[in-house]
């Protein structure tokens, strides 16, 4: 296992800054999850880390060792590629084999490793197979073996799961995370997807623009976010302009709204600001009371297992999701009261 520092790390590529000056601590043995929109610097930060590529300024630190001048085989790393690059002309065993074969591993010891990483990940059944006769997630799961043939120290995968469709891909999900607890192995992940990094990841680091905006566990990243592009995102989040009132209240659609200790510090007094509110924290119902927002229902989604009914206020949208149980009685149409659950509102600047 290895602890991953990363120090005022960037690469550019001619004039694209695609890591611009990140700094990180990735601690022994966790799930790291680096996740943001298509261009963000997410894969050229793991090719840092890997040592496929170099960093124009900045260093990476495994365990405290500056990896600078050590090349990415002698990095005990274990990869998987978006593409799997799995050999199609040997089979699923002798795919988990080909790095212990070019280490010049004994065979005897080889055969008792690629058995162990068979039943790891559940393909001892399909071992004698080529690749293009097994599915989306058995050719992922040969990717993931060969990868930890090696015992590596550290799993880098980019984007491992993209290629499966939503069902598969959500199991796959589920198994990843297991075998990492099991391995207790350091594993950094790419995704873009963000129910994907709140489903696996210990730590979930939300880049934009070659940047790391926030790194911490998703459910501290959903409750607090640092700033609106983390809040919208992480989840879905209602981002309501509001301006910063004396204490701790913020003025919103024209009403004052008192806002929990300590929430509001990111915003001087007087100053404008988003409220993220989460959809669940959104009640609505069918009169208007006296410390409510008015607005009308726009348009109702009935999910099965959840309810989401869009509400137009002051001219704009406010989503709210509630449970068939906790349904409220309002209809496409309605004139509505809205309040929302102050306790876990959070205040960021616009
Ligand atoms: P995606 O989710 O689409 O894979 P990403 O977040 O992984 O995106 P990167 O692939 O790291 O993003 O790219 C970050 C930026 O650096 C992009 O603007 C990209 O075009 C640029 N970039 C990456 N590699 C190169 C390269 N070899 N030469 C020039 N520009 C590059």
């Amino acid at each position: 296992m290895t602890s991953l520092r990363g120090e005022g790390l960037v690469r550019t590529y001619g004039g694209v800054v695609a890591i611009d000056g990140v700094t990180f601590d990735f601690p022994d043995g966790r799930f790291v999850c680096l996740l943001g929109p298509s261009g963000c610097g997410k894969t050229t930060l793991l090719r840092l880390i890997a040592g496929l590529e170099v960093p124009t300024a900045g260093r990476i630190l495994f365990d405290g060792v500056d990896l600078s001048s050590v090349p990415a085989h002698d990095r005990g790393i274990g990869m998987v590629f978006q593409s799997l690059a799995l050999f199609p002309h040997l089979t699923v065993a002798e795919n988990v084999a080909y790095p212990l074969r070019i280490r010049r591993i004994a065979r005897t010891t080889c055969k008792m490793r690629v058995d162990e990483l068979l039943d790891l990940v559940k393909l001892h059944d399909v071992r004698d197979r080529r690749i293009h006769q097994l599915s989306g997630g058995q050719r992922q799961r040969v990717a993931i073996a060969r990868a930890l043939a090696i015992e590596p120290t550290l799993f880098l995968l980019d984007e491992p799961l993209s290629a499966l469709d939503a069902l598969l891909r959500e199991h796959m999900q589920v198994e990843l995370r297991l075998l990492q607890q099991r391995l207790g192995i350091t594993t950094v992940v790419v995704t873009h997807d963000q129910r994907e990094a709140m489903t696996m990841a210990d730590l979930v680091v939300v880049m934009n623009r070659g940047c790391i905006l926030q790194a911490a566990p998703p459910i501290e990243i959903y409750h607090n976010p640092a700033n609106s592009f983390v809040a919208s995102f992480i989840g879905a989040a209602n981002l309501l302009e509001c301006r910063r009132a004396k204490g701790e209240t913020v003025e919103i659609f024209g009403r004052r709204v008192t806002i929990p200790e300590g929430r509001a510090s990111g915003i001087s007094v007087g100053k404008d600001g988003m409220l993220a509110v989460r959809p669940e924290d959104v009640s609505l119902k069918p009169t208007v009371g006296e410390n409510d927002f008015e607005g009308v229902v726009e348009f109702i989604r009935d999910l099965g297992a959840s309810v989401e009914i869009s509400v137009a206020v002051h001219g704009q949208t406010i989503l709210s999701v509630s449970t068939p149980k906790d349904r409220p009685p309002v209809e496409t149409g309605q004139r509505v009261g809205i309040s929302f659950n102050t306790s876990r509102v959070a205040l960021m600047p616009q």
